[in-house]
């Protein structure tokens, strides 16, 4: 793996706070594997891409706001508008005269606040836009659910969307982004794709490319159909983030059009709070300052998707270093 003071960018100056190092107490205890959480606490400053608004919440949502509360900059990058997205009923006044992207860009404003995020720009757009190409648009490729958890590429998918541009595109702007803001570490989802969705698995893509190029470390965050494997899976260390509650709720609170918030998934023991998974029941009850139910320490937010599937959105976040694998010339 790389560590957190190796050289980031060979074409220029290592980052001031490149030489920064975890101290002994931030490490986490050596039951955990050790890598990617002190890799990721080490850094000062992250760089986070991600498929479509609401996918920094729901994917990474307690990650995020761990790490804003720690003190971490953290910068988005949102791949697609999320333009495919369905909407819950009644969620759009009849009055509001903004587009459904007009719409979702504001969400996913409210969202980066709740978390604590500092930066947050679209994917084709500066800073994440190659050098002397034109602003573009990734559209989201949509999709269709193949099992109640895990979804395939939408029948439809037209030559605009996000899977279907030039991979070289997305990876050169990305790079742009990387060199701009000079990230310690990237930060996105693992080649699952959080439960399949195309475009998730595509920014896998991108975002090992463009890692590789720059040569910043990139971690993982465990795909939601994976959970029961990755409990056994040594390779992604999982980790509650109680204290994160708050922040979660109101970005998810934020994604009016795509989601309800239920309340919060209070915990059934360890390992419990990953989306899908039925939680005890929270009776409904707002989380409280503490992150906690009212039966414990919640475990989850539970929401509703726009489609009508129930989710818990766990406190906990499993991730690993990514593993450079050889690829084909771009
Ligand atoms: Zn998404």
């Amino acid at each position: 793996m790389t560590a957190p003071d190796s050289p980031q960018d060979p074409l220029s100056a290592p980052a001031p706070n490149a030489a920064h190092v975890p101290t002994a107490a931030q490490a986490p205890t050596a039951a955990q594997t050790p890598d990617a959480w002190r890799l990721l606490e080490g850094a000062q400053r992250v760089l986070t891409l991600q498929a479509h608004p609401d996918d920094e919440t729901l994917s990474t949502g307690a990650l995020l706001a761990h790490l804003a509360a720690r003190g971490t900059r953290i910068d988005l990058v949102t791949a697609t508008r999320g333009e495919e997205g369905e909407t819950v009923p009644g969620s759009i006044a009849p009055d509001d005269a903004r587009s459904f992207v007009e719409v979702r860009a504001a969400e996913l404003d409210g969202a980066t606040r709740s978390l604590g995020i500092t930066s947050s720009c679209f994917l084709g757009s500066p800073p994440a836009l190659a050098p002397g190409a034109d602003a573009r648009r990734y559209r989201d490729s949509g999709m269709r659910w193949v099992t109640p958890q895990l979804a395939g590429p939408a029948e439809d998918t037209g030559p605009d969307a996000f899977t279907r541009r030039p991979v070289a595109e997305a990876v050169a702007d990305l790079e742009a982004a990387i060199r701009a803001l000079r990230p310690d570490v990237l930060l996105s989802n693992d080649d699952g794709g959080t439960y399949g969705h195309p475009d998730h698995v595509h920014v896998h893509t991108i975002a090992a490319r463009a890692a590789a190029a720059q040569g910043v470390p990139l971690i993982e965050v465990a795909s939601y159909h994976d959970a029961d494997a990755q409990a056994d899976d040594p390779s992604f260390a999982r980790r509650e983030l109680p204290g994160t509650a708050r922040a979660v709720e109101g970005a998810l609170r934020a994604h009016r059009t795509q989601l309800t918030v239920l309340g919060p998934a209070a915990a059934e023991g360890a390992g419990s709070g990953v989306a899908g998974v039925d939680a005890a029941e929270g009776a409904g009850s707002d989380v409280d300052r503490a992150g906690r139910g009212s039966s414990g320490a919640a475990s989850g937010i539970r929401i509703v998707l726009s489609g009508g599937q129930e989710r818990v959105v766990p406190l906990s976040a499993g991730i690993r270093v990514h593993r450079e694998e050889p690829v084909d010339a771009r």
